[in-house]
């Protein structure tokens, strides 16, 4: 069994005084540092650079105009704890074997986090609590991981404060996740106006309301969930603007020129396209399509319009670093990065919930959905049609009989894989996580 230590939780003013010096002497002085943002909950389409008509997201934009930024990235699943798992290990779910809500990720499963530390990073990491915090595994690796949920602000006040201590040839990676975009939509009062049209009878509560599909057993009318999305945008613009004034503190101080940034998502987010709030038990375009987004040296404007799954972002950091990635599903999509992947075949992206039966296959505009027992399966041409209102299934069933076979065998193997893989239970929750974790709607 690997024994891997348990690292000491964040206890910030300690960490201030104590400093964090010790570098590793073997360490490559050229290799860039790297910061991984994952915006829990953040839909692509709801960002500029993904051609949203809001102003949600300018610095994230700017982010995106002078680095890389992936079109179509489609999450492995559309909840927190086995989305983040793939984000760290670059398998889906049935083959990381984290599939339910008291899964832990298991120890002989390599993480990015480790990876990076065996090639001398120092690893940072802090996170909004939830699925994220240590119970589920996501403190491998870490030299110090918050136990604590922070807020995105003092997240990234921590991250400028750490890289200040450290010995400028001292390479690190930080993983910073924020609920801030995350239900119940309330970001600070001067946002929570900025996009906020709604008449008074439409502005609804919306604590202790969150993870219900049908919001509590609210029938929520369509100005009411237009409410929730204003809000829900609003929310978007504060975390793009600590994130904007993030980077002009790292770019005045000179840490930018040595540093790669990199904006994910683990889902997105449904307000009502298809009879819900949230992104529980839900496969609908608006529940997968996420945001990917890096800068740094060594890295050129481009937009890479190769198909992209969360299982590919831990090979392609690697691959970046020049360090060899451990055997994963995903593949290395540094080749598109650098304009010479363009001859690749089109590849077909899944996403998966287990535990509900929801599979689904995307593969250009197309996308089917596998609901088990719940009925026929869906299709849809998210392309032609981006709120996915035509079931195409329903006017011509013996279409993109190929995709439909291509899901049916990718259902099977996930089964079969699944049967052979006993996950680690994580430990019981303490009343703070479960109190954490139902604010937030994963605990009913
Ligand atoms: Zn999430």
């Amino acid at each position: 069994m690997n024994r891997t230590r348990r690292p000491r939780a964040w206890i910030v003013p300690a960490l201030l005084v104590a400093g964090v010096s010790g570098a590793c002497a073997d360490r490559e002085a050229a290799q860039p540092n790297l910061i991984l943002v994952s915006i829990d909950t953040l839909r692509a389409d709801r960002l500029g650079a993904y051609g949203y008509e809001r102003n949600t997201s300018p610095h994230l934009d700017a982010l995106a105009a002078r680095g890389v930024r992936f079109e179509t990235v489609i999450a492995d699943s559309n909840w927190t704890l086995p989305a983040h798992v793939t984000l760290f290990t670059g398998l889906p779910p049935s083959f990381h074997g984290v599939t339910g809500p008291r899964d832990k990720m298991q120890t002989g499963i390599p993480t990015l986090t480790e990876v990076l530390k065996q090639h001398g990073y120092r690893t940072f990491g802090v996170t909004g609590g939830g699925f994220l915090d240590g119970s589920h595994g996501f403190d491998r690796g870490f030299d110090r991981y918050g136990l604590k949920p922070l807020d995105l602000r003092t997240a990234l006040d921590l991250v400028v404060r750490v890289a200040r201590q450290l010995a400028p040839e001292e390479r690190y990676f930080w993983f910073v996740h924020t609920y801030d975009v995350h239900c119940p939509y309330h970001p600070p009062p001067r946002y929570a106006r900025l996009f906020d049209r709604s008449p008074a009878a439409d502005r609804i509560e919306t604590r202790d309301r969150c993870g219900n599909p049908h919001y509590n057993g609210m029938a929520l009318t369509p100005g009411q969930a237009r409410f929730l999305s204003d809000r829900y945008d609003a929310g978007i613009r504060y975390a793009d603007d600590l994130l904007g004034a993030f980077f002009e503190r790292l770019e005045s101080e000179g840490r930018l020129r040595n540093t790669i940034v990199v904006v994910v998502s683990d889902h997105g987010e449904e307000f009502l396209e298809h009879g819900q709030i949230g992104h529980r038990n839900t496969q609908f375009i608006e529940s997968l399509r996420v945001p990917w987004i890096m800068a740094g040296p060594g890295l050129e404007r481009r937009v890479v319009t190769q198909p992209a799954a969360l299982a590919d972002v831990m090979p392609t950091l690697l691959d970046l670093l020049g360090i060899p990635a451990p055997a994963v599903e995903g593949v290395s999509l540094l080749p598109f990065i650098e304009g010479r992947g363009a001859d690749r075949p089109p590849r077909t992206l899944f996403s998966e919930d287990p535990l509900v039966d929801l599979y689904s296959a995307i593969h250009g505009g197309r996308h089917v959905i596998h609901r088990g027992a719940a009925g026929d399966p869906l299709l849809f041409d998210w392309r032609d049609d981006p709120r996915e209102a035509s079931n195409l299934f329903e006017a011509k069933p013996e279409s993109d009989a190929e995709l439909r076979l291509e899901l049916d065998e990718r259902v099977r193997r996930l089964a079969d894989l699944r049967s052979r893989r006993q996950p680690e239970a994580a430990p019981v929750a303490s009343e703070e996580q479960r109190e954490r974790l139902r604010a937030l709607g994963y605990v009913e």
